[in-house]
């Protein structure tokens, strides 16, 4: 974000992460302890949560007043697995951890504990709650998205009262309040489920075929524990990025050919800020991720759009897109392939279906982008392409509310959580009407 925040009241306006919007928000509220911030969500009659400010689109934003919870203490709090004696399904280990903690700081936690999250995403500098509250995913066959983790919530309802959810108390729920676009509550505290740290290398490889990858989805992407496919789309290649799990068999395929020297995302910029490579072992989170948390991540001066459709149909998705080639790659840094496992979470966009995601990093130029945007959309669209809920889509909004068989159920939700709106926003209106 560009400003940075003073307590309790930012100065305003604020811009997010990319520079690309200014939030309309007339107040930014930056709370120090949990009463004030119960106080604050129970005396103002609209408000909403602001992450990290990462999102491209106006999912956070409010014509009325945001808070921030990164002034709040911080809680990193470790649940070892009970001994579960003759119980058939063992408790996991699980981390409790304030909703503003950012992954980066919440890993090096976890790994100085001995322990691990299955994954992450292509940075570590967002917060928890904001990127669980959008879905946001890595990549991986086997992984879900890092929404998928949470075990438990705690939120502040418009009277500023706590309410506690748990994947197993509340079975009916849960899974349409994780991913909530901020509409149910402030969510202070998150449970997400972790497992004993474990190392990972990365290696890069260059100049495989996209014809290749599109013929031979299940065995590009089967070939490691996470793997993420980077191309411009405007010629016949792509880069692999394979982070292999030590203890893991590794896949056979093999194609392209091994870089000797560390790569970045985008192309032509300086390695330094991605994370190690050349098949140096080291810890999870200093090889999930792409970048390091030290340094700016990605591009800069750039905006995101992602689409994630059904697994089965990434040579489909492959092919729209290489057909627009020539249109994508001026406004394009780079696009980003990865795939997601399914889960229950309502609105996630990797709901009840395995998923291939196609991203892409755009250049800042938001009239040359617009049309292409519309052109991969309309491309995509009929292959059952859902947005990413923090990047910017010009998909109708009821067309891509219908594409989610718990829509309905989430309205309601909403409702029931919050009858009169506190916490809503035009963006949250939009996508789902007050029922
Ligand atoms: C450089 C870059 C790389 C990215 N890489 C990836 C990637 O690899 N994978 C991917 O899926 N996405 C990626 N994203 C998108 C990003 O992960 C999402 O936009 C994410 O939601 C950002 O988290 P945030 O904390 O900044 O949330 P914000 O943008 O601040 O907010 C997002 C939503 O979360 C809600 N929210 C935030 N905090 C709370 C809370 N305490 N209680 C209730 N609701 C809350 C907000 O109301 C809003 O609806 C990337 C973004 C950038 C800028």
């Amino acid at each position: 974000m560009s400003a940075s925040p003073a307590s309790p009241t930012s100065p305003t306006p604020i811009r997010n992460w990319a520079g690309n919007l200014t939030y309309a928000s007339p107040r930014v509220h930056r709370p120090t302890d949990l009463d004030a911030l119960r106080a604050l969500v129970r005396d103002t009659p609209r408000i909403r949560a602001l992450g990290s400010g990462h999102s491209f689109n106006r999912v956070a934003d409010s014509d009325h007043d945001l808070v921030r919870l990164d002034g709040l203490p911080q809680e990193i709090e470790v649940h070892r697995q009970a001994a579960t004696g003759d119980a058939p399904t063992p408790t996991p280990t699980t981390v409790t951890v304030s909703a503003g903690t950012r992954y980066a700081e919440l890993a090096a936690e976890l790994h100085r504990q001995g322990l691990a999250l299955a994954n992450m995403a292509s940075l570590p500098h967002i917060s928890v709650a904001g990127s669980c509250a959008t879905g946001t995913h890595g990549s991986g066959d086997r992984l879900r998205c890092l929404a998928a983790a949470v075990r438990g919530l705690e939120l502040l309802g418009p009277d500023g009262e706590t309410v506690r959810l748990g994947r197993d108390t509340d079975p009916e729920a849960f899974p349409g309040a994780v991913v909530a676009l901020g509409a149910l509550g402030v969510v202070t505290r998150l449970t997400l489920e972790v497992e004993p740290a474990f190392s990972v290398s990365q290696r890069v490889r260059l100049d495989v075929p996209l014809t290749e990858v599109a013929a031979n989805v299940d065995a590009v992407f089967g070939s490691a524990y996470s793997v993420s496919l980077f191309t411009d789309w405007g010629g016949d290649t792509g880069r692999v990025w394979l982070k292999h799990r030590e203890g893991e068999q590794a896949g056979a395929w093999d194609g392209g050919r091994p870089a000797d020297t560390p790569q970045h995302p985008v192309p032509g910029m300086p390695a330094g800020p991605a994370t190690e490579q050349l098949g140096a072992v080291g810890p999870w989170f200093e090889r999930l991720p792409h970048f390091r948390p030290e340094f700016a991540p990605s591009a800069g001066e750039e905006l995101q759009s992602e689409f994630y459709l059904p697994r089965a149909a990434a040579a489909e998705g492959f092919a729209a897109l290489r057909g627009l080639g020539e249109r994508i790659a001026p406004v394009l840094h780079i696009s980003e392939v990865r795939t997601v496992r399914a889960d229950d979470l309502w609105l996630s966009p990797a709901y009840g279906r395995d998923s291939v995601a196609f991203h892409f990093t755009w250049r800042r130029d938001p009239e040359a982008v617009a049309p292409v945007l519309a052109a991969v959309e309309e491309r995509l669209a009929p292959l059952g392409a859902r947005p990413h809920w923090g990047k910017l889509s010009t998909l109708p909004p009821a067309g891509v509310s219908a594409s989610y068989e718990r829509a309905a159920d989430f309205a309601a939700l909403v409702k029931r959580f919050d009858p009169q709106g506190k916490f809503r926003n035009t963006f949250t209106d939009t996508y789902f009407p007050r029922v």
